[in-house]
This record gives structure tokens, C-alpha cells and sequence, in this order.
């Protein structure tokens, strides 16, 4: 072979352009490199009091049986998550993360002649699966830092076979209405499918009344994604579930991998369902939380995005990447959202007081410094 040959030329024309995610940084990573200990990571927007109890005991519970694939139908939690959202099994896609089910979207519905249409300031992920299946991305300019929906409704053409909707959206953590959201997919051609990612959904559903379950009836071509990675503290084990019509369910599970979730996840996922406490105990956190950062940023003379999030995006005024380093040499891990385009935001992820007052320390030494 031509020791010339350059392999990215072999990758699909989409691959080859694409620009890969950038995760928050790990704190062992940071660790090694600055030899810091005491690291507090609110980067990625994870549960700051970590999976609950009851959870935790279903994957103590199950380890013996690790030698075994697990349930590829994932039975016993569709059946779970089906009682508690008044849906039946058939409508549910059980996804390796959330993010799977975005990947299996763009596979299911995209070929190069198509595009996806999302805002501008959206979800990183949603540009990834499009480029690498080669359809095209079209991106809608935001408002308010949000989702312009007059806009992106005037975005969809006959070529339009996806379009994601983050509600709230991440990193902006914006929220829109039921109402507007509800008028929207109703506009909506039926040669698109509506992708409403509500990852953040149970922070969300007690300042609005979240009703997007009960639209699956009027909208064949709606799918709410939804995951165990933020509320529920369980991002380490990555799943995540798609909800919508039970033949939008059969055609993502047709090029679903056989076994996409892992046994511990299936298990404590379930597990995490039934534990409403945990649940509520993680809410009163963020929502405390949020207080005491946008209280921090207040007296720092700083403004901030109102979030329906578990994390916030605050503007520096300057750029955000040197105060993100100054920040990791103090020991706090924050994320920037230049590749946003945001450059002169930082979102953080809410913690635990503790971590709260120790990130808002750092920020406050860092700009008497910088
Ligand atoms: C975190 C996040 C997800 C999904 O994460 P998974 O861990 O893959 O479930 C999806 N959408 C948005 C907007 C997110 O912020």
C-alpha cells in the first residue's frame, strides 16, 4: 500500500468534516496533569448527591449475574417506566444514553439527500449524528438565546426529516412554554419527525406542568427522549429512553444493537423509577443550589441565563476559556461553550453547597486576578 495514503480520504465525506464532542474534563485527568487533589467537577452537569440508595442496591444485587447478556428487550423497565407514563411497552426504545436514541434517529431517518433543522446554541450531539450519517445540518438562529420556533418552523422543507427540539435546551437551559411547543409540532409537515429532548424533564416539571406524553396521541411523528443521566445520578451507566408511537419505536429498534443497555443499568434504572425521594431530594438541591450561584454571581456584579436546568450559564463579560483554566488550577472544573458559541459564557453545573461555595471562591479569586 501507498504509505501516502491518508486514511481520513477513506472516511465518509461527513465524518471527515466532523467536529468530534468535547466532554467536560474528568477529574483524574485533572489530576494528573495539575497534581491537584480536592477536584470539584460541575462540568457535565451529573448528580451532585450521586445515584440513590436504591439504586445503588439493585446493581449490588445483580453483579453475580454479569456473565449473562442482559435482557435485550429490556422488559421489566419498559414495563416500569410504561406504569409511570400511562404509555404501553411498544412505545418505549430503550437507548445506550439518550444519546443513543439520537444516533438511532439520524440512522432510521437521514441519508445525505435530507436535513435536520435545530437552533443555533443547541445540544452539541445534535450536529454529530447528522454529519455522520452525511445529511445536512441547518441551523436556526436563536432567540434569547433560545429556540426561535417561527424561525425554524420557516427552516423546514420537503427535505426536512428531522428536527431536535432541547427543551430546556443545554447548555442555554431556556425553556418554552407547553403551549408554543404544542402550537409548533402541530405546524410541523408529516414528512418530519419531531424530536423533543427532554433531558432535564423532572427539574422542569414542577415550574411547568410538562404534558408532552399526552401529544404522542395526536402526533404520530413525536419522539421524547428523556435519560437516567441528569436527575436521576445515573450518567455512568449510560441509559436513556425514546417515548413515541409504537411504530416510530419498531422502526428505532430495528437498527437498535441487540443488547444497547447493560444489565446494571436495566436494573438500577428500574430501581431509580421507584425511588421518589431520592428524586425529590435531587430537585430541592438543584433548586437550592441554583439560588446560592445566582445569588454568588449577583454580588459578583455578573448576569446570568435564567435556567430550568440543573446547571446555568453565566456571562463573564470577557472571554471564558482563560478563566476556565484559572479556574482548573484552582481545582474546579466548569465548562466552557466557546463551540457554542458562546465565548464569553461559562455554564455550570449546580452542586452540593459545599461545592457551590468552593467553585464560587475560585471565581471570585479568579477575577480579582485576571
Ligand atoms: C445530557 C443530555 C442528553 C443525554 O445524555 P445521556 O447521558 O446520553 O442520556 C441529551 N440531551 C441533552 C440536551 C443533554 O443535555
Amino acid at each position: 500500500m501507498n504509505s501516502n495514503n491518508n486514511i481520513y480520504n477513506l472516511a465518509a465525506v461527513g465524518v471527515q468534516q466532523l467536529i468530534p464532542y468535547k466532554a467536560g474534563k474528568p477529574i483524574e485527568e485533572l489530576e494528573r496533569e495539575l497534581g491537584l487533589t480536592e477536584i470539584i467537577k460541575l462540568a457535565s452537569n451529573e448528580n451532585p448527591l450521586g445515584p440513590g440508595k436504591k439504586a445503588l442496591a439493585a446493581i449490588q444485587e445483580t453483579l453475580s449475574t454479569l456473565a449473562l447478556y442482559p435482557d435485550g428487550s429490556g422488559f421489566s423497565l419498559k414495563k416500569a417506566l410504561a406504569n409511570k407514563y400511562g404509555v404501553v411497552e411498544s412505545q418505549i426504545t430503550l437507548g445506550n444514553g439518550s444519546n443513543e436514541l439520537l444516533e438511532l434517529l439520524a440512522r432510521a431517518f437521514l441519508t445525505p439527500e435530507f436535513e435536520a433543522v435545530f437552533s443555533q446554541h443547541a445540544f452539541a450531539v445534535y450536529p454529530i449524528v447528522t454529519q455522520a450519517v452525511g445529511a445536512k445540518s441547518v441551523v436556526v438562529p436563536a432567540l434569547n438565546y433560545g429556540h426561535d420556533l417561527d424561525a425554524m418552523l420557516k427552516a423546514v422543507t420537503e427535505k426536512t426529516r428531522l428536527v431536535f427540539i432541547a427543551n430546556p435546551n443545554n447548555p442555554t437551559g431556556t425553556l418554552l412554554s407547553q403551549s408554543s411547543l404544542e402550537s409548533f409540532i402541530g405546524a410541523l409537515p408529516d414528512t418530519c419527525v419531531c424530536v423533543l429532548d427532554e433531558a432535564y424533564f423532572e427539574f422542569v416539571n414542577r415550574v411547568e406542568n410538562v404534558n408532552s406524553i399526552d401529544w404522542l396521541k395526536k402526533f404520530p411523528n413525536l419522539l421524547i427522549t428523556r435519560t437516567f443521566s441528569k436527575a436521576y445520578g445515573l450518567a455512568g451507566l449510560r441509559i436513556g429512553y425514546g417515548l413515541s408511537s409504537s411504530e416510530m419505536a419498531d422502526i428505532l429498534n430495528r437498527v437498535r444493537q441487540p443488547f444497547n443497555n447493560n444489565i446494571l443499568a436495566l436494573v438500577a434504572a428500574e430501581a431509580a423509577l421507584g425511588d421518589d425521594e431520592h428524586l425529590q431530594q435531587t430537585i430541592a438541591v438543584n433548586e437550592q443550589g441554583m439560588q446560592q450561584l445566582t445569588e454568588g454571581f449577583k454580588q459578583l456584579g455578573l448576569e446570568w441565563i435564567p435556567s430550568a436546568g440543573n446547571f446555568v450559564l453565566v456571562d463573564l463579560k470577557q472571554a471564558g476559556q482563560p478563566v476556565y483554566d484559572a479556574l482548573l488550577r484552582r481545582g474546579v472544573i466548569v465548562r466552557p461553550v466557546g463551540n457554542y458559541e458562546l465565548p464569553n459564557h461559562l455554564r455550570i453545573s449546580i452542586g452540593t453547597a459545599a461545592e457551590n461555595q468552593q467553585f464560587l471562591e475560585a471565581l471570585t479569586n479568579t477575577l480579582a486576578n485576571v
